[in-house]
């Protein structure tokens, strides 16, 4: 028992790979390029999803690099019309529903981001199959995960592709609105290019006062690796959730 426990498909500390994971990539790829962005190029989701289990299939789930996703990622890049981004730190609900309202972009609009997103998957070398008993932590087992690593070289794509004036919404509830180890902070702002306008919303939850504020020393974080880049930078706090949706 306690050889198979630490040598088998249940050693890792994460939940297993998501159930049908090839089926729901499938059915999203057919539902983003059909109905939610049917003007988008056509793009071929047999080969998408392909792409994507190659990625990963019968390989050891904490050795991922980013030239694993390569092949996949050049197949869809997320990349979005000018001006039109989002990012979002601890703030997933509500960038999204800002997005919406104002036809902005954030990651998970692209079709990459909406295939994976809330998703889990890993493999197991020697195995066709995903391992759907466990997989790698990315706190306890290791960082380079497949599921760490799309996700970082994703954000770090959407990031260069960035142009004119980009908006992160960071949330103003908790002490430091900027986590300069969240994927925002470490793979997405020192990735923005020279000459576009970073602006900061830091959005605190309705009804209790804000916690961070930019000139908070987190947000004066940001500004100096933001300034290193030579990226312009805006920040507009106090605003309740309510307060951002209405009138940003
Ligand atoms: P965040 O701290 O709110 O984290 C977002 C999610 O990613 C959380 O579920 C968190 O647990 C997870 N996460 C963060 N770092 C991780 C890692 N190294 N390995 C595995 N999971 C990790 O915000 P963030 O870290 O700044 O990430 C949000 C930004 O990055 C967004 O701008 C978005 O473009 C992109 N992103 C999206 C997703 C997603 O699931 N849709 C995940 C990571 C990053």
């Amino acid at each position: 028992i306690y050889k198979w426990h630490y040598s088998g498909l249940n050693r890792w500390h994460g939940a297993g790979s998501t159930a049908d994971f090839q089926k729901i990539i499938q059915e999203r790829c057919d539902t983003y390029t059909q109905t939610i962005r049917p003007g988008s190029r056509s793009r071929n989701c047999q080969a998408i999803r392909q792409a994507f289990m190659s990625a990963f299939i019968s390989k050891d789930p904490c050795k991922a690099t980013k030239e694993d996703y390569n092949s996949l990622i050049n197949l869809a890049p997320p990349t979005v019309p000018c001006g039109q981004q989002v990012f979002w730190s601890k703030t997933k609900e509500l960038a999204h529903e800002y997005a919406k309202r104002r036809r902005l972009m954030t990651l998970e609009d692209t079709l990459l981001g909406y295939l994976a997103d809330g998703l889990r998957w890993c493999g197991e070398p020697g195995s066709s199959d995903l391992n759907i008993w466990s997989c790698p932590d990315w706190r306890k087992d290791c960082r380079t995960n497949y599921v760490s690593v799309f996700w970082e070289v994703l954000s770090e794509r959407f990031a260069e592709s960035a142009c004119n004036t980009v908006r992160v919404v960071l949330n103003g509830s908790l002490e430091n609105a900027f986590d300069s180890m969240s994927i925002f902070g470490r793979v997405e702002a020192p990735n923005l290019r020279p000459q576009v306008e970073l602006e900061a919303w830091l959005v605190h939850d309705t009804g209790k006062p804000p916690s961070d504020s930019c000139s908070g020393s987190s947000i004066r974080k940001l500004k100096s690796i933001l300034d290193g880049r030579n990226v312009k930078f805006r920040c507009m706090d106090n605003l309740s959730r309510d307060q951002f949706l209405q009138r940003s």
